[in-house]
Protein backbone atom coordinates (compact mmCIF):
# COMPACT_ATOMS: atom_id res chain seq x y z
CA UNK A 1 0.00 0.00 0.00
CA UNK A 2 0.83 3.73 -0.03
CA UNK A 3 1.24 3.99 3.83
CA UNK A 4 4.51 4.45 4.82
CA UNK A 5 6.48 2.53 7.51
CA UNK A 6 8.89 4.01 10.23
CA UNK A 7 11.31 2.05 11.68
CA UNK A 8 11.52 1.96 15.49
CA UNK A 9 14.83 2.45 17.71
CA UNK A 10 14.13 -1.78 18.34
CA UNK A 11 14.04 -2.17 14.29
CA UNK A 12 10.69 -3.08 14.30
CA UNK A 13 8.69 -1.52 11.12
CA UNK A 14 5.11 0.07 12.23
CA UNK A 15 2.88 2.00 9.96
CA UNK A 16 2.69 5.78 10.09
CA UNK A 17 -0.81 5.67 9.56
CA UNK A 18 -3.41 3.42 11.40
CA UNK A 19 -6.70 3.27 12.60
CA UNK A 20 -7.84 4.29 16.21
CA UNK A 21 -10.81 2.36 18.05
CA UNK A 22 -11.13 4.93 21.32
CA UNK A 23 -14.90 5.29 21.74
CA UNK A 24 -16.18 2.98 18.79
CA UNK A 25 -18.80 0.78 20.88
CA UNK A 26 -17.96 -2.71 20.94
CA UNK A 27 -21.20 -3.33 19.12
CA UNK A 28 -19.73 -1.06 16.27
CA UNK A 29 -16.02 -2.16 16.34
CA UNK A 30 -15.69 -5.24 14.39
CA UNK A 31 -17.57 -3.57 11.25
CA UNK A 32 -15.38 -0.65 11.52
CA UNK A 33 -12.31 -1.95 11.48
CA UNK A 34 -13.57 -4.76 9.13
CA UNK A 35 -13.87 -1.47 7.23
CA UNK A 36 -10.75 -0.28 7.60
CA UNK A 37 -9.09 -2.97 6.61
CA UNK A 38 -11.11 -3.62 3.14
CA UNK A 39 -9.74 0.37 2.79
CA UNK A 40 -6.24 -0.57 3.32
CA UNK A 41 -5.29 0.54 6.82
CA UNK A 42 -3.20 -2.31 8.58
CA UNK A 43 -2.47 -0.64 11.93
CA UNK A 44 -5.12 -0.93 14.66
CA UNK A 45 -4.75 1.20 17.94
CA UNK A 46 -6.53 -0.30 20.97
CA UNK A 47 -6.46 0.07 24.89
CA UNK A 48 -7.79 -2.53 27.65
CA UNK A 49 -9.85 0.07 28.95
CA UNK A 50 -11.62 1.03 25.58
CA UNK A 51 -13.55 -2.50 26.18
CA UNK A 52 -12.97 -3.58 22.33
CA UNK A 53 -10.15 -5.79 22.18
CA UNK A 54 -12.26 -8.84 21.73
CA UNK A 55 -14.40 -7.15 19.36
CA UNK A 56 -10.86 -5.76 17.29
CA UNK A 57 -9.81 -9.26 17.84
CA UNK A 58 -13.16 -10.93 15.96
CA UNK A 59 -12.45 -8.63 13.04
CA UNK A 60 -8.80 -9.61 12.77
CA UNK A 61 -9.78 -13.02 12.67
CA UNK A 62 -12.30 -12.59 9.96
CA UNK A 63 -10.03 -10.76 7.60
CA UNK A 64 -7.88 -13.43 7.17
CA UNK A 65 -4.68 -10.94 6.49
CA UNK A 66 -1.25 -12.38 6.99
CA UNK A 67 -0.07 -11.61 10.30
CA UNK A 68 3.15 -10.17 9.33
CA UNK A 69 1.00 -7.33 7.63
CA UNK A 70 -1.18 -6.33 10.72
CA UNK A 71 0.36 -4.08 13.63
CA UNK A 72 -1.54 -4.15 16.26
CA UNK A 73 -1.29 -1.80 19.94
CA UNK A 74 -3.08 -1.79 23.50
CA UNK A 75 -2.11 -0.54 26.05
CA UNK A 76 -1.53 -1.35 29.94
CA UNK A 77 -4.54 0.14 31.95
CA UNK A 78 -3.92 2.36 35.50
CA UNK A 79 -5.44 -0.23 37.73
CA UNK A 80 -3.38 -2.80 36.42
CA UNK A 81 0.38 -1.06 37.15
CA UNK A 82 2.90 -2.83 38.65
CA UNK A 83 5.15 -5.85 37.82
CA UNK A 84 2.86 -8.60 37.98
CA UNK A 85 -0.37 -7.05 37.47
CA UNK A 86 1.33 -5.61 34.35
CA UNK A 87 2.10 -8.94 33.27
CA UNK A 88 -1.13 -10.89 33.86
CA UNK A 89 -3.21 -7.73 32.03
CA UNK A 90 -0.95 -8.66 29.25
CA UNK A 91 -2.00 -12.41 28.95
CA UNK A 92 -5.39 -10.86 29.27
CA UNK A 93 -5.17 -8.44 26.46
CA UNK A 94 -3.53 -10.48 24.11
CA UNK A 95 -6.31 -13.33 24.53
CA UNK A 96 -8.74 -11.21 23.80
CA UNK A 97 -7.03 -9.67 20.80
CA UNK A 98 -6.58 -13.28 20.02
CA UNK A 99 -2.93 -12.62 19.23
CA UNK A 100 0.10 -14.58 20.31
CA UNK A 101 2.18 -11.83 20.17
CA UNK A 102 1.37 -7.80 20.27
CA UNK A 103 3.22 -5.73 17.96
CA UNK A 104 2.98 -2.84 20.16
CA UNK A 105 2.29 -2.56 24.40
CA UNK A 106 2.46 0.64 25.88
CA UNK A 107 1.81 1.92 29.31
CA UNK A 108 -1.52 4.12 28.99
CA UNK A 109 -0.84 6.53 31.48
CA UNK A 110 2.46 7.37 34.28
CA UNK A 111 0.19 8.13 37.13
CA UNK A 112 2.84 9.96 38.91
CA UNK A 113 0.98 10.06 42.13
CA UNK A 114 0.76 6.00 42.25
CA UNK A 115 4.04 5.33 41.14
CA UNK A 116 4.12 2.38 39.34
CA UNK A 117 5.70 3.25 36.33
CA UNK A 118 8.92 2.07 36.45
CA UNK A 119 8.22 -1.27 37.57
CA UNK A 120 5.43 -1.75 34.96
CA UNK A 121 7.76 -1.14 32.19
CA UNK A 122 10.21 -3.46 33.64
CA UNK A 123 7.53 -5.99 32.75
CA UNK A 124 7.34 -4.87 29.19
CA UNK A 125 10.92 -5.08 28.99
CA UNK A 126 10.40 -8.57 30.59
CA UNK A 127 7.42 -9.40 27.71
CA UNK A 128 9.39 -8.05 25.15
CA UNK A 129 12.20 -10.58 26.14
CA UNK A 130 10.15 -13.42 26.32
CA UNK A 131 9.18 -12.40 22.21
CA UNK A 132 5.17 -12.03 23.98
CA UNK A 133 5.37 -8.29 22.22
CA UNK A 134 7.16 -7.15 19.11
CA UNK A 135 7.84 -3.51 20.51
CA UNK A 136 7.31 -1.72 23.94
CA UNK A 137 6.43 1.97 24.63
CA UNK A 138 4.54 4.21 26.62
CA UNK A 139 1.57 6.87 26.54
CA UNK A 140 1.41 10.11 27.93
CA UNK A 141 4.37 10.09 29.32
CA UNK A 142 6.69 13.77 30.13
CA UNK A 143 10.29 14.28 29.52
CA UNK A 144 10.66 13.43 33.50
CA UNK A 145 8.69 9.97 33.48
CA UNK A 146 10.68 8.65 30.48
CA UNK A 147 14.09 10.26 32.11
CA UNK A 148 13.55 7.89 34.73
CA UNK A 149 12.77 4.60 32.81
CA UNK A 150 16.62 5.99 30.87
CA UNK A 151 17.82 6.21 34.24
CA UNK A 152 16.33 3.39 36.51
CA UNK A 153 15.75 0.68 33.37
CA UNK A 154 17.89 1.57 31.15
CA UNK A 155 15.64 0.73 28.31
CA UNK A 156 14.52 3.88 25.94
CA UNK A 157 10.82 3.36 24.95
CA UNK A 158 9.95 2.80 21.21
CA UNK A 159 7.39 4.99 21.47
CA UNK A 160 5.72 7.77 22.79
CA UNK A 161 1.88 7.91 22.30
CA UNK A 162 0.86 11.21 23.48
CA UNK A 163 -2.20 14.47 23.11
CA UNK A 164 -0.91 16.48 19.66
CA UNK A 165 -2.44 17.96 17.23
CA UNK A 166 -2.53 21.59 15.67
CA UNK A 167 -4.58 23.47 18.93
CA UNK A 168 -1.16 21.75 21.07
CA UNK A 169 1.84 20.80 18.81
CA UNK A 170 4.38 19.53 21.26
CA UNK A 171 7.25 21.27 19.94
CA UNK A 172 9.24 20.62 22.86
CA UNK A 173 8.45 17.58 23.84
CA UNK A 174 8.88 16.32 19.71
CA UNK A 175 12.75 17.26 20.04
CA UNK A 176 12.96 15.26 23.06
CA UNK A 177 11.97 12.31 21.53
CA UNK A 178 14.00 13.05 18.79
CA UNK A 179 16.98 13.64 21.01
CA UNK A 180 16.25 10.40 22.45
CA UNK A 181 15.57 8.17 19.34
CA UNK A 182 11.56 7.86 20.35
CA UNK A 183 8.93 8.26 18.21
CA UNK A 184 5.98 10.38 18.26
CA UNK A 185 2.54 8.87 18.03
CA UNK A 186 0.04 11.52 18.05
CA UNK A 187 -3.46 10.69 20.10
CA UNK A 188 -6.65 12.96 19.12
CA UNK A 189 -4.83 13.89 15.86
CA UNK A 190 -7.87 16.05 14.66
CA UNK A 191 -8.46 17.13 18.41
CA UNK A 192 -11.90 15.50 18.01
CA UNK A 193 -12.65 17.34 15.06
CA UNK A 194 -12.11 20.59 16.95
CA UNK A 195 -9.75 21.89 14.31
CA UNK A 196 -11.13 21.23 11.11
CA UNK A 197 -13.31 24.64 10.94
CA UNK A 198 -10.01 26.52 11.26
CA UNK A 199 -9.88 29.05 8.11
CA UNK A 200 -5.97 28.21 7.64
CA UNK A 201 -6.81 25.19 7.07
CA UNK A 202 -9.95 25.50 4.92
CA UNK A 203 -7.29 27.83 2.90
CA UNK A 204 -4.90 25.06 2.34
CA UNK A 205 -7.72 22.28 1.61
CA UNK A 206 -9.21 25.08 -1.29
CA UNK A 207 -6.04 24.89 -2.36
CA UNK A 208 -4.97 21.21 -2.83
CA UNK A 209 -9.02 19.70 -3.29
CA UNK A 210 -8.61 18.29 0.10
CA UNK A 211 -10.80 17.92 2.96
CA UNK A 212 -9.76 20.32 6.70
CA UNK A 213 -9.36 17.00 8.13
CA UNK A 214 -7.28 15.16 5.43
CA UNK A 215 -5.16 18.88 5.54
CA UNK A 216 -4.04 18.10 9.39
CA UNK A 217 -3.51 14.08 9.06
CA UNK A 218 -1.16 15.12 5.87
CA UNK A 219 0.44 17.73 8.66
CA UNK A 220 1.16 14.83 10.70
CA UNK A 221 2.85 12.41 8.48
CA UNK A 222 4.94 14.96 7.27
CA UNK A 223 5.87 15.86 10.98
CA UNK A 224 6.77 12.23 10.76
CA UNK A 225 4.12 11.52 13.83
CA UNK A 226 2.55 8.37 13.69
CA UNK A 227 -1.43 8.84 13.74
CA UNK A 228 -4.89 6.68 13.76
CA UNK A 229 -7.63 8.87 13.47
CA UNK A 230 -11.09 7.55 14.91
CA UNK A 231 -14.39 7.62 13.01
CA UNK A 232 -17.11 4.85 12.47
CA UNK A 233 -18.19 6.47 9.64
CA UNK A 234 -17.36 4.46 6.33
CA UNK A 235 -16.75 7.75 4.07
CA UNK A 236 -14.59 9.34 6.72
CA UNK A 237 -12.68 6.26 7.35
CA UNK A 238 -11.80 6.22 3.45
CA UNK A 239 -11.21 10.06 3.49
CA UNK A 240 -8.82 9.75 6.13
CA UNK A 241 -6.58 7.11 4.76
CA UNK A 242 -6.40 9.29 1.62
CA UNK A 243 -3.77 11.56 2.29
CA UNK A 244 -0.98 9.73 0.78
CA UNK A 245 -1.33 11.54 -2.95
CA UNK A 246 -0.23 15.07 -2.17
CA UNK A 247 1.92 16.97 -0.45
CA UNK A 248 1.97 20.39 1.78
CA UNK A 249 4.59 23.04 1.19
CA UNK A 250 7.10 24.38 3.50
CA UNK A 251 4.30 28.10 4.14
CA UNK A 252 1.99 25.67 4.32
CA UNK A 253 3.35 23.94 7.25
CA UNK A 254 4.11 27.13 8.57
CA UNK A 255 0.85 28.75 8.66
CA UNK A 256 -1.00 25.41 10.82
CA UNK A 257 2.31 25.70 13.11
CA UNK A 258 0.43 29.25 13.75
CA UNK A 259 -2.60 27.20 15.28
CA UNK A 260 -0.86 26.69 18.28
CA UNK A 261 -2.19 27.23 21.35
CA UNK A 262 -1.24 24.72 24.08
CA UNK A 263 -4.46 23.23 24.25
CA UNK A 264 -5.68 20.52 25.75
CA UNK A 265 -8.59 18.50 24.73
CA UNK A 266 -8.41 15.22 27.21
CA UNK A 267 -6.37 14.59 30.91
CA UNK A 268 -2.93 16.05 32.13
CA UNK A 269 -0.45 13.34 31.96
CA UNK A 270 0.85 14.91 35.15
CA UNK A 271 -2.57 14.49 37.49
CA UNK A 272 -4.80 11.82 35.47
CA UNK A 273 -5.00 9.30 38.06
CA UNK A 274 -8.12 7.61 37.20
CA UNK A 275 -7.51 3.45 37.90
P1 LIG B 1 -9.56 12.02 16.61
O1 LIG B 1 -8.78 13.29 16.63
O2 LIG B 1 -9.11 10.89 15.76
O3 LIG B 1 -11.04 12.45 16.28
C1 LIG B 1 -12.05 11.51 16.06
C2 LIG B 1 -13.36 12.28 15.82
O4 LIG B 1 -13.14 13.27 14.82
C3 LIG B 1 -14.47 11.41 15.30
O5 LIG B 1 -15.22 10.88 16.36
C4 LIG B 1 -15.28 12.37 14.46
O6 LIG B 1 -16.16 13.10 15.27
C5 LIG B 1 -14.22 13.30 13.93
N1 LIG B 1 -13.73 12.94 12.58
C6 LIG B 1 -12.96 11.86 12.25
N2 LIG B 1 -12.68 11.88 10.94
C7 LIG B 1 -13.26 12.98 10.45
C8 LIG B 1 -13.34 13.54 9.15
N3 LIG B 1 -12.71 12.98 8.11
N4 LIG B 1 -14.03 14.69 8.99
C9 LIG B 1 -14.66 15.28 10.03
N5 LIG B 1 -14.61 14.80 11.28
C10 LIG B 1 -13.94 13.66 11.48
O7 LIG B 1 -9.72 11.60 18.15
P2 LIG B 1 -9.55 10.30 19.03
O8 LIG B 1 -10.47 9.20 18.65
O9 LIG B 1 -9.62 10.79 20.43
O10 LIG B 1 -8.04 9.87 18.77
C11 LIG B 1 -7.67 8.89 17.81
C12 LIG B 1 -7.12 7.68 18.49
O11 LIG B 1 -6.05 8.04 19.39
C13 LIG B 1 -8.13 6.98 19.43
O12 LIG B 1 -9.10 6.25 18.74
C14 LIG B 1 -7.18 6.14 20.24
O13 LIG B 1 -6.74 5.00 19.49
C15 LIG B 1 -6.02 7.11 20.47
N6 LIG B 1 -6.13 7.84 21.75
C16 LIG B 1 -5.24 7.55 22.73
C17 LIG B 1 -5.29 8.21 23.94
C18 LIG B 1 -4.26 7.88 24.99
O14 LIG B 1 -4.39 8.33 26.13
N7 LIG B 1 -3.22 7.13 24.67
C19 LIG B 1 -6.27 9.16 24.20
C20 LIG B 1 -7.19 9.46 23.18
C21 LIG B 1 -7.11 8.80 21.97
Amino acid sequence: SQIPNLTLNDGVAIPQFGFGVFQVPPAETAKAVTTAFELGYRHIDTAAIYGNEAEVGAAIAAAGIARDELFVTTKLWNGEQGYDSALRAFDVSAGKLGLDVVDLYLIHWPVPSRDRYVDSWRALVRLKEDGRVRSIGVSNFQPAHLRRLFDEVGVVPSVNQVELHPHLQQAALRAFHAEHGIVTEAWSPLAQGAVLDAPVLEKIAAAHGKTTAQVVLRWHIQLGNVVFPKSVTPSRIAENVDVFDFALSDAELASIATLERAERTGFDPDTMDLA
